[in-house]
């Protein structure tokens, strides 16, 4: 007997779906994304609350395959945490170490150079770099950060710095806005990776992340930032204090500045790590059953964002290529070295390589496709290195 290979040949049955969705008093939701209209507020709050994942897994593929068919995709990139010393103490973080501890490190040009040349023989196109917040270091070492990369790698694509790290060089820069962006964008730097947002409501960044920016602070220099002519991403960090009203806020404000800005690429929902943070004793990892629903509900509510990606870093190369049938078109990068989520006890790899991407791509029914950072596709040259 044969049938479909996978999901994405048949994810649901037309008829089940409807029943489904009929069942979770999705009607009126389904109707309008079928016309392709806006979902609000309530809707969203209900996309979360309904016990029927699989309805909603249904609506958010549906949305995900007009927008990309069958194609998902990845890149060869790789991660540089420069430093983990910071000045802030969010409870949700793991990876942060005060100035003097003995864990605590920091990586100076030359470092960062030749991270990138070990790393000569996997062609990656992308470097991100997030780290703390370092209390002493002054507003050059950022430029240097970056000059460094493209020292190393002229041709790579530097993604570099949450609105954390951008608000903090605009304070202690001593310089104007327009300065401070020209600067970024002379010694290299190509686009923001957007995180630090966490949730975008004040109750949870007084309860969990207090010392630094909040809600509306992030959304300004989210806003400086695509004025200035840089793209960027948007994240959210799920699973922790934060309730599925607070959620929609946090989506329904994405997608204001992106109606007013429309910078950002890609929305990336991240499954908190709880082990050796101030969160652990009342903190437990995600259940895929809440990852697939964090990545259906961005896909269905953020209308005017081309993408939505699965971290598999956070998310579990497995739950990541679920997400693929759940919405997600995007399954991120090599990674190579990451140390925020390690920290805080991620049960996936360091890396996956690029045929590894390929294969959960592949064995999910879709067809993998190499991107830029900034979603251009890649045509992959026979033989080309297997990062
Ligand atoms: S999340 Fe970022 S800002 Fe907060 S403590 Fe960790 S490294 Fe510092």
């Amino acid at each position: 007997m044969s049938g479909p290979a996978n999901f994405a040949d048949a994810p649901l049955d037309d008829s089940l779906a409807h029943r489904l969705i009929e069942k979770a008093g999705l009607a009126d939701v389904h109707d309008k994304v079928e016309r392709g209209e806006r979902l609000g507020f309530d809707d969203g709050l209900r996309l979360f609350e309904t016990p029927q994942l699989a309805a909603v897994g249904w609506l958010a593929h549906r949305v995900r395959t007009r927008r990309h068919g069958k194609k998902a995709y990845f890149n060869n990139n790789l991660h540089i945490n420069y430093t983990n010393i910071c000045q802030y103490s969010c409870k949700f973080c793991a990876f942060a170490a005060k100035e003097g501890e003995a864990r605590g490190y920091l990586m100076r040009g030359p470092d960062i150079e030749k991270k990138l040349r070990e790393y000569d023989d996997l062609a990656p196109t992308e470097v991100h770099m997030v780290a703390g917040i370092h209390p002493s270091m002054p507003y050059d070492y950022y430029l240097e950060v970056v000059r460094a990369a493209k020292r190393a790698r002229p041709d790579i694509h530097v993604k570099a710095f949450t609105m954390v790290e951008i608000d903090h060089m605009l304070k202690v820069s001593k310089k104007s806005e327009d300065e401070v962006f020209a600067d970024l964008r002379e010694a290299g730097l190509g686009s923001c990776p957007g995180g630090g947002a966490e949730v975008l409501v004040d109750r949870v960044h007084k309860a969990v992340f207090r010392e630094k920016i909040g809600p509306q602070e992030w959304l300004d220099t989210a806003r400086k930032v695509q004025k200035h002519g840089f793209k960027m991403n948007a994240t959210m960090l799920y699973g922790h204090i934060e309730r599925a009203d607070e959620r929609v806020t946090h989506l329904v404000k994405l997608r204001e500045l992106q109606d007013e800005c429309g910078g950002f690429m890609a929305y990336i929902p991240l499954a908190f790590w709880p082990y050796h943070t101030d969160l652990e004793h009342h903190g437990h990892v995600t259940t895929g059953w809440m990852d697939l629903r964090n990545i259906a509900v961005g896909r269905l509510m953020l209308d005017n964002f081309a993408n939505v990606k699965a971290y598999w870093i956070m998310l579990t190369p497995e739950s990541a290529q679920t997400a693929l049938s759940f919405g997600a078109n995007d399954i991120d990068g090599t990674v190579t070295e990451e140390k925020i989520t390690h920290d805080a006890g991620t049960t996936a790899p360091e890396r996956l390589n690029r045929n590894d991407l390929m294969r959960l791509i592949r064995e999910a029914g879709y067809v993998p496709v190499q991107r830029t950072t900034t979603y251009e596709e890649i045509e992959l040259a026979e033989g080309s290195p297997v990062a």
